[in-house]
């Protein structure tokens, strides 16, 4: 449920609340606006009765919420979640565009790409250190080295930085390094590893499981805001089916279907979602006409040599291409937005 303290409540008053919910083993979570204080109470109905809570001193409303997502759910937020990072808003309307490599490869790949992914006017650099693969023989990516490039090239050219934690173990390092953390399709349901990420003071960036329903998706964002970080990307990257002309299906019903569901803003990932250099920059103008709050696209200065997802990785002058069109399509939408009146478009 959700609690809302009455404008003048002192703050013995809130924290007396608090002390009662946690007592009973829920674990509150509270939000301070300018005029109010709000504590979301997941499960609390279950402990305590509204009317018992509502008796409270300094209680204004118990508000109820009856979607199984407590704390990603539309209902009962207090607004849709901008997510920051390195000045870019993900989420509030804005075009968050993401790129870079698949991992980080050398200093010399490295710096060639971010160069060119700055040069086009983007400000968030996406590479892995670690990588998942599927074949263990395949490169699993520069580990702690990588890091240190990363680091390295936010330096150099001013970019915030984007890379997956690939497990626990690791975890600490990439949050050093990272603007925000990414957490890969197939650790979705790592529960461990979404609880750390709950625990880490950067954003994090959810990739959707290749067969994860939208329920299940916002089940595993519930474990990361369960621990306390309320700064979730959601990111649709395609899911497995049984049309065969691309690597994935890119799944892009899913954000109209999860901006009615949640708070959290959504990017689209066309490139894993498609694995096919030709058809990325198609999904990618599809996904921000969807309403996806950006996208994250995978960019090589080489791609025949990238030693992981090749295939799909844009040119630069393509990069660059995209990053344009995708910033006229986002300028037509928020036009049309006045034009189209009632209707919604969802993250504009
Ligand atoms: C990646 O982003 O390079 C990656 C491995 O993505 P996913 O987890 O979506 O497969
Ligand atoms: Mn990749």
């Amino acid at each position: 449920m959700l609690i809302l303290m009455r404008p003048d409540a002192e703050s013995g008053e809130v924290e007396s609340v608090l002390t009662q919910l946690r007592e009973r083993g829920i674990r509150p979570q509270v939000t301070r606006t300018e005029d109010a204080t709000c504590i979301l109470a997941p499960d609390a109905s279950k402990a305590l009765r509204a009317d018992q809570i509502g008796a409270m001193a300094g209680v204004l409303k118990v508000v109820p919420i009856s979607s199984p997502f407590k704390l990603a759910s539309l209902d009962g937020a207090l607004g849709r979640t901008v997510v920051e990072v390195n000045g870019v808003r993900i989420g509030g309307g804005d075009l968050a565009l993401v790129g870079g490599p698949c991992g980080v490869e050398s200093r010399e790949q490295l710096f060639t790409v971010a160069r060119y992914v700055a040069d086009a006017g983007v400000k968030l650099l996406r590479a892995g250190a670690f990588k998942p693969r599927t074949s263990p023989y395949a490169f699993q990516g520069l580990g702690l080295e990588g890091l240190r490039l990363l680091a390295e090239a936010r330096k150099e050219f001013g970019l915030g930085i984007v890379t997956e934690a690939l497990d626990v173990e690791t975890f600490d390092a990439v949050e050093e390094t990272a603007d925000m953390v990414q957490i890969g399709a197939r650790n979705m349901q790592n529960f461990a590893l979404l609880r750390r990420a709950g625990r880490c003071a950067k954003p994090v960036m959810l990739k959707r499981g290749p067969s994860a329903t939208l329920e299940e998706w916002l089940y595993a964002a519930e474990y990361i805001l369960g621990e306390g970080n309320r700064q979730v990307v959601l990111c649709e990257r395609g899911i497995r089916t049984w049309s065969d002309h691309a690597r994935n299906t890119l799944d892009l019903s899913v954000v109209p279907a999860a901006k009615a569901l949640t708070h959290l803003p959504i990017l689209v990932d066309p490139s894993h979602g498609t694995g096919r250099r030709d058809l990325v920059v198609p999904m990618a103008r599809a996904a921000i006409a969807a309403g996806a709050d950006g996208v994250l696209v995978e960019t090589h200065c080489n791609p025949e040599k990238a030693l992981s997802d090749g295939p799909q990785a844009l040119l630069p002058s393509d990069f660059a291409q995209m990053v344009q069109q995708l910033e006229g399509i986002h300028r037509l939408l928020r036009q049309a937005k006045g034009a189209l009146g009632g209707m919604a478009l969802h993250g504009l």
